[in-house]
Order: C-alpha cells, then sequence, then structure tokens
C-alpha cells in the first residue's frame, strides 16, 4: 500500500497540477489580480455538484470572487438554506435561477428577468418580487448536475424562480455547452441578476470584463483544444 499525500499538502516544485488558491485555474489561465470586491446588498450563493470539474472554463470560484457577500459550497445536498448559510433565513427571499424550460421571452417578453411561480407563469407585481429577494442562489454545473442538485434539496422549492432573457448570448460560444435554457455561464447570470436587482450596471461590466479575459487567455493557450471544442 502506497500513502497519498494528505490534500493540502506544500505543493512540491513539480506539482504537475498548479493552481491559483483564489480561482483554483492553471496559472495561465488566472484572472485573478485586480478584481475589487463589490460590496453586494444582495447575496450571492453558488451550489457547485462535485462533479463539475471543468476547472479551466468553470467560472464559479471566479464570480464569488467579486463579491464581499459570496458564499460557494460543493455538494449535493443540504438540509435547509439556513443550514447552508448558518443563520437563520427565509427562503421565500432568496431566488433560485430556476432551470426548467420555461422561456422569460414567452412569459413576459419584455423583460430581461421574470419571477415565475411554480406553475412557470409570471407572478404578480414583478417589481415587488424582485425587491423582496435578498439572496440568489445560482446551481454549477452541467445540465444534468444542476438538476441533481434541484431534485436532492426539497428546501429549493420554496424559493422564488426567476428565468431570464439575455439579450445576447453566453460569452461562451460554443467553447462549453450550458445547463440552462438561457445558456449563460455562471459569472453572467450573476452579473445579469446582481447588476439588474442592484441597479449597478458596473456589476455587470467588472464581470463581463473577467469573463472576457479569462476566455481570452483559454484561446491564447489553448488553441488546439479550443478549435476541437469549436467542431
Ligand atoms: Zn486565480
Amino acid at each position: 500500500m502506497t500513502e497519498e499525500p494528505a490534500a493540502g499538502a506544500h505543493a512540491a516544485p513539480a506539482d504537475p497540477n498548479p493552481e491559483c488558491p483564489h480561482c483554483r485555474k492553471p496559472p495561465a489561465l488566472c484572472v485573478c489580480e485586480g478584481i475589487a470586491r463589490i460590496d453586494n446588498e444582495v447575496s450571492l450563493l453558488i451550489l457547485q455538484h462535485p462533479q463539475e470539474q471543468d476547472r479551466e472554463l468553470g467560472t464559479a470560484r471566479l464570480t464569488a470572487l467579486h463579491f464581499k457577500d459570496a458564499l460557494i459550497k460543493i455538494g449535493l445536498s443540504w438540509p435547509s438554506l439556513t443550514k447552508i448559510l448558518g443563520r437563520p433565513t427565509d427562503p421565500q427571499r432568496w431566488a433560485i435561477l430556476y432551470l426548467g424550460s420555461v422561456k422569460a421571452a414567452g412569459v413576459l417578453p419584455d423583460r430581461d428577468i421574470v419571477v415565475v411561480s411554480k406553475n412557470g407563469n409570471a407572478v404578480d407585481r414583478q417589481e415587488q418580487a424582485l425587491r423582496e429577494i435578498e439572496g440568489i442562489i445560482l446551481l454549477d454545473g452541467t445540465w444534468s448536475q444542476a438538476k441533481a442538485l434541484w431534485w436532492r434539496n426539497a428546501w429549493m422549492l420554496k424559493c422564488k424562480r426567476v428565468v431570464l432573457a439575455p439579450k445576447r448570448p453566453s460569452r461562451y460560444g460554443r467553447l462549453r455547452r450550458e445547463p440552462r435554457s438561457d445558456g449563460l455561464s455562471t459569472i453572467e447570470a450573476a452579473a445579469m441578476l446582481l447588476a439588474r436587482l442592484e441597479e449597478k450596471p458596473e456589476i455587470e461590466t467588472a464581470l463581463h470584463a473577467t469573463f472576457e479575459r479569462l476566455l481570452a487567455r483559454y484561446r491564447e493557450t489553448r488553441p488546439v483544444s479550443a478549435a476541437r471544442r469549436r467542431r
């Protein structure tokens, strides 16, 4: 039996998989430097499936790095939102980005963010529903991973559901298939939601700039795999 080095042991100089301690990306893809933390009022919670392993193009950690009030949890199920946050909270004041097939444009065509009921209809008094939101929950993973998180966490049914109608497609292009019908990456979805809920367009600008830097690095350092993925 060979002993494996403990996780978190000091990286030897020959570490074949060095990574940035903040974004957990290989150094060539790290764009953390210069990210200024935004003092957000609407909290952000990202739940990541344990098998989400897109170390190169995943954006969950990068998204969380932008906000003072952001939490990222890796796992499959949690007993309640209160347990995750470690403080009493009302799940009805949190909104989860809904994975279902409801298209925002089909519900309320002139809106970019729509709060929908369990039946997939737009709720009455959209503005009030949006103002009630204290926190946003994003599920990070492939479509099937995100679905697994949804079905294993019954408390999510108590949260508000929001759907997005982005004005342009994801900046991922064809680099990656995304779980939701809105097609956005986690960082783009967070940008859209928090900028809109806090009425601070600069949030969207900052997150998009980071995402563009990541994609540019990716295309520079992985021209072959990028080309292959584009097929
Ligand atoms: Zn980094």
